[in-house]
């Protein structure tokens, strides 16, 4: 199997979206795509589900982060995976 580590680089960056359910179709297309056939565990992706799911649980659905906070948290959560995620 040919894993291209540039689509593994890709993954990270696109995790913090994923996890909150912001990718564009294109994005998430290749996300399943890449899960499907890489062989590297995408650890960050968990991760940033985790971190997803914990923010999500703090807030009830009638109050959900404005979408500048939701823009706030996508950054942070990108330069996070960015420091942290070195493929
Ligand atoms: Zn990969």
């Amino acid at each position: 199997m040919n894993v291209n580590h540039d689509d593994c680089a890709s993954m990270a960056d696109l995790a913090p979206a994923a996890a909150l359910g912001a990718l564009d179709p294109d994005e998430a297309a290749f996300l399943r795509a890449h899960l499907a056939t890489c062989v590297r565990p995408h650890l960050e992706l968990r991760e940033a589900m985790a971190l997803a799911a914990t923010i999500g649980a703090a807030c009830p659905d009638e109050d959900r982060p404005s979408p500048a906070l939701r823009t706030r948290l996508l950054d942070a959560a990108r330069a996070d995976a960015a420091r942290e995620v070195r493929l």
